[in-house]
């Protein structure tokens, strides 16, 4: 190494020499070489390190914010008070369909800017479907194909952030008290709504059980239109890890919601957490896997303080077990791209 370091240094003088036409006496053509010592040649010039500025430290996930893609907006929940209590839960908005028509998702919207998130379309299809049956999905109903372009203007002016949340199959999540709908995830009602959902940039909200037969149409509408972006609400209720982990391998357009998959929501079938608020292995695994395609969710039913209060608790115990890159993906970076809400 030494001998070639010396080659190369002869060359060099060489060159210098040539190019600067010079032919001083001191020139190696005068073999006046010059005392240099390797050390003097090789020494390598120190090069500081780069300075990076300090990164900041993560939010704690106890005091991370939270976007809760699974809330109804309802005036029963206040005005004020509504806002006095997403402050102190540092919950930072809430969104989905309304518990109503779609007209109380949009004044909600309007009394409390940028914390309630609009959804369209929840209540208008049930309603739609429990006058007109089977023609409402098949787009043969005049009114179903009347609600499309309607539901077109809005989006065009912007007036939600989402369509849902559109009952597919409730089959078994809803047994009391809720009208029960079980048609197909691919049906061209809902082909069309994920279509406008899509063109506008926006997601669509399902609630579809876990069964096997609406997962396969759930999977062709996906395979449909890779550029729709669908929220699996309550991530099926049923659906178990492994089958989760195929779907979300397969289906890079699809989220998952998470409410009524916690052990504290009534009614639940197989929660991703135990009755101590552990997650069950399988679940973290999952978490951990697919950190970008789950977003939280409450679905309180009922305008309830202390019940969503409870609620936001139980995410925050897990968002604890979660690694601080995967919790604040949960908390509300992978709600805010999904809907578009800025910090
Ligand atoms: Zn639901």
């Amino acid at each position: 190494m030494r001998r070639a370091s010396w080659l190369l240094v002869l060359v060099s003088l060489v060159l210098a020499n040539a190019c600067s036409g010079g032919s001083g006496g001191g020139g190696i053509g005068a073999l006046g070489l010059p005392d240099m010592t390797p050390t003097e040649i090789v020494a390598p010039i120190a090069t500081p390190p780069p300075t990076l500025a300090p990164s900041p430290a993560p939010i704690p996930a106890a005091e991370l914010p939270i976007i809760d893609l699974h809330f109804h907006p309802d005036p029963a929940w206040g005005g004020e008070a509504l806002d006095r209590l997403f402050d102190q839960l540092n919950v930072r908005a809430g969104g989905n369909g309304a518990a109503g028509a779609d007209a109380v998702a949009i004044s909600e919207a309007a009394k409390h800017p940028g914390r309630i998130i609009p959804f369209s379309g929840g209540q208008t299809v049930r309603t739609l479907i429990d006058r007109y049956g089977s023609r409402v999905w098949t787009l043969e109903a005049e009114e179903a194909r009347r609600y499309l372009e309607e539901l077109e203007t809005s989006l065009r002016d912007e007036l939600y952030k989402g369509i849902g949340e559109v009952h597919v199959n409730n089959w078994n999540s809803n047994i009391i008290g809720s009208p029960r709908y079980r048609y197909p995830a691919d049906s061209a009602l809902v082909q069309q709504l994920f279509e406008l959902a899509s063109t506008h940039d926006v997601p669509l909200s399902v609630h579809m059980d876990g069964e096997p037969d609406s997962v396969a149409q759930m999977e062709r509408l996906l395979a449909g239109n890779r550029d729709g972006l669908l929220i699996w609400a309550h991530t099926g209720h049923y659906a178990d890890p492994a089958t989760l982990r195929r779907l979300l391998e397969a289906h890079p357009n699809l989220y998952c919601e998470l409410s009524y998959r916690t052990a504290i929501s009534a009614g639940r079938r197989a929660p991703a957490m135990d009755d101590n608020g552990r997650l069950r292995p399988e679940w973290l695994a999952l978490l951990e896997a697919f950190p970008d395609r789950f977003v939280i969710g409450t679905d309180i039913g009922f305008a309830s303080p202390p019940a969503y209060a409870a609620h936001i608790a139980t995410w925050r115990g897990i968002l604890l077990q979660l690694s601080p890159e995967t919790a604040v993906k949960l908390a509300y970076l992978n709600a805010e791209r999904l809907v578009k809400v800025s910090p």
